[in-house]
């Protein structure tokens, strides 16, 4: 038997207001006048001098805003790749990726494909990459993908969607200011809330849980109970634990897997460009037979939060839209395996999977 070795982050800091101390921690990474501190930052953000002019910029550092209808695809990589080779004579000194999952994840590709051959295609799976990133900070406004601290970045490809997962891919860096996540819209709040309590169910309930996974996914679980089914915490209170619980929930799966509600959630978004959070929800809440406690208290917190999740999704598709969906949702054999063990094949087939979409 082989264990996994896992990287971690390096550093982190936590508090409201740290991210005042971002200049003081990156000074000392800057290599020169000609190499940049880039900061992709989510584009929800624009105008909002709350945030942006605490954000110091010297020399040739550039904000470049993200858009974030869309997840990430692997050209949309490269081209930010081309885009600072072809503007800067040298490469950035640090990329800080300010936002989301999306900002987080492009902000980990981008220093990655920095110092990678090819196109960003090529490294989805595991273990591709060789080389150390450029230096990377992820400073997160919203809670729950774990994205923060995960060893991948999720991308489309052209043939497919698969995080490119390697020990280089975790941030540097990570700053952690639940005061960056206090105008997050109430119905985004829960869709990637509940990423966090999804991976929590997923991993306590796999196959491939062990103690390392345990101790953080019930840390995690806990929180999440008392942020979305409790009545005493202040709002600020609910912020800092949500922060901390997306932490604990993206250990807990960095050390097992995820699961059902992860597998198909990945067709709905390769097919119909549904987001990650919300494909989620979409999917969770009919895996009452997966997921039993965990869907039953998935529902109660649907309801204490008046949260209405689009119904229908996948009534009008045809047999051959359906195929490719259940294609993607059953090439993710570790997910499966996890959730149902090594004889997963025996429960899950393409009709069962069917019969769950045409559910959605
Ligand atoms: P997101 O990045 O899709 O953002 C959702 C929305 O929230 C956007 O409209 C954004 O502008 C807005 N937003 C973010 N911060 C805000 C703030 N402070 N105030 C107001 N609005 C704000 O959301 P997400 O759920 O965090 O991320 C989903 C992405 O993360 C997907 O692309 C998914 O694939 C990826 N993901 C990655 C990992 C990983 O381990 N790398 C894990 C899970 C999910
Ligand atoms: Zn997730």
């Amino acid at each position: 038997m082989s264990y996994k070795n896992f990287p971690m982050v390096s550093r982190v800091i936590f508090g409201r207001g740290s991210f005042n101390q971002l200049d003081e921690i990156i000074a000392p990474k800057r290599r020169g006048r000609e190499a940049p501190f880039i900061y992709y930052v989510d584009d929800v953000f624009k105008g909002n001098h709350w945030l942006t002019s605490r954000i110091s910029l010297s020399y040739k550092d550039k904000i470049i805003y993200i858009p974030t209808k869309e997840e990430p695809k692997t050209e949309q990589i490269d081209q930010l790749v081309e885009d600072l080779i072809l503007e800067f004579s040298e490469r950035p000194s640090a990329i800080i990726g300010i936002g989301g999952g999306i900002v987080l994840d492009i902000a980990k590709a981008v220093s990655l494909m920095l110092t990678s051959e090819g196109e960003a295609k090529d490294y989805q799976g595991w273990d591709l990459v060789k080389n150390p990133a450029i230096y990377h900070i992820g400073i997160p406004t919203i809670s729950g993908t774990g994205a923060e601290v995960s060893r991948t970045t999720i991308l489309t490809g052209p043939e497919r969607k698969l995080g490119i997962n390697s020990d280089y891919t975790p941030f540097d860096q990570v700053i952690l200011d639940p005061e960056l996540t206090k105008d997050v819209p109430k119905d985004q709040w829960f869709y990637t809330g509940m990423d966090c309590f999804v991976h929590c169910i997923e991993s306590l309930n796999g196959t491939f849980l062990n103690a390392f996974s345990k101790s953080y996914g019930e840390k995690a679980f806990d929180i999440c109970k008392e942020v979305f089914l409790g009545n005493d915490l202040s709002e600020k209170e609910s912020q800092d634990k949500l922060m901390m619980a997306s932490w604990h929930g993206g250990m807990s799966i960095a050390y097992s897997q995820v699961g059902v509600a992860h597998a198909m959630s990945y067709g709905l978004g390769y097919l119909l460009g549904v987001k990650h959070g919300i494909g989620n929800c979409i999917v969770f809440d009919h895996l009452e037979e997966f997921y039993p406690e965990g869907v039953k208290l998935f529902k109660e917190m649907k309801t204490k939060h008046n949260i209405i999740l689009p119904t229908g999704v996948c009534s009008n598709l045809e047999d051959d839209e359906l195929d490719i969906m259940i294609n993607v949702a059953l090439s993710l054999e570790p997910l499966w395996e996890n959730a149902l063990g090594k004889k997963w094949k025996a429960i899950i087939t393409p009709d069962k999977l069917k019969a769950l979409y045409q559910k959605m």
